[in-house]
């Protein structure tokens, strides 16, 4: 099959081999002289190729245990971050870091240890895993946490599958108690105010800037900044009040965007 990343260079024609569950995976890991684990293909460039083999595990996608009273979402690596939010929102819970786009794998998530808005704060996503299992090269399947296995568990997180195959994972979800952000928008004349405003929005869950890169001189950086939180359900426009954890497609008044219709950007 012919594969590329998002950014559709290089494309590469790839032996696939799909995958469901810890035995097909290794059974996998252990016919192939060399393989690479593929989530959903979000990543840029050439992470998720590999001629040889490449590992789809689309399929290993089971959400395995939830405890509602803490929050810890127990899942297959091949979940679909869309997923989590279509199942999780409605009922009061939102990931703890969410990158520029849903349509990414949770194993995927880990592997490049995705940052969201709020990284000055939450860090990124490999702060929030508890526990995750990894099939090794040599056929054996390792539960790793950063306290048991340690090193594992540090070079997988962030190390783009090169560890191994990364089968479930365990973290934390963060309550929330609507499906909307309540939004600031701030106008920047420069690359100095821009850091200034991020400095000053510290205190936000969310800031995130878009840079006019084709500014020059005294206007070089201006930008947008937009910061946001969580929006409480007395934030609400009234007749989103009775059910503020639903979703609703379109923008509504006063910048209380939803969550869910995030567009696939940077
Ligand atoms: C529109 C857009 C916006 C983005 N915004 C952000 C952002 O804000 N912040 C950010 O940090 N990133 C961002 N990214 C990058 C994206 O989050 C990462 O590339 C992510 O890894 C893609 O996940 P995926 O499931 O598609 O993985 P793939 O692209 O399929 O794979 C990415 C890497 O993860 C490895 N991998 C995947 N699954 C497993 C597994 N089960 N076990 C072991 N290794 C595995 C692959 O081998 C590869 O090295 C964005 C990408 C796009 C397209």
């Amino acid at each position: 099959m012919t594969l590329s990343g998002w950014g559709r260079y290089p494309r590469a024609d790839c032996h696939v081999v799909r995958a469901r569950g810890v035995d097909e995976v290794v059974a996998a890991v252990a016919s192939s002289a060399s393989l690479i684990a593929r989530g959903n293909g979000r990543a840029y460039g050439d992470a998720a190729l590999n001629p040889l083999s490449t590992l789809m595990l689309s399929a290993s996608n089971r959400l395995i245990a939830f405890d509602p009273a803490s929050g810890d979402l127990t899942c297959e690596a091949g979940v679909l971050l869309s997923d989590i939010l279509d199942v999780y929102v409605p009922r009061g819970w939102f990931p703890p870091v969410t990158p520029g786009t849903k349509f990414v794998t949770v194993g995927g998530m880990i592997a490049a240890d995705v940052h969201g808005k709020n990284h000055h704060a939450a860090g990124s996503f490999g702060d929030h895993v508890r526990r995750m299992t990894v099939a090794l090269a040599d056929g054996r399947v390792v539960s790793c946490s950063p306290s048991e296995n340690g090193e594992l568990f540090s070079a997988t997180r962030g190390g783009m599958g090169l560890t191994g195959v990364i089968l479930d994972a365990s973290f934390r979800l963060r309550p929330i108690e609507t499906a909307y952000i309540r939004r600031e928008t701030l106008r920047v004349g420069d690359l100095d105010e821009a850091m200034s405003a991020f400095e000053a929005s510290r205190d936000w869950t969310y800031s995130v800037a878009w840079i006019d890169c084709l500014a020059r001189g005294a206007t070089m950086g201006r930008s947008l900044l937009f910061r946001g939180e969580h929006a409480s359900a007395d934030e609400l426009p009234t007749e989103q009040r009775t059910s503020p954890l639903v979703q609703r497609p379109r923008r509504s008044r006063r910048g209380v965007d939803e969550q869910g219709a995030q567009a696939e950007r940077g």
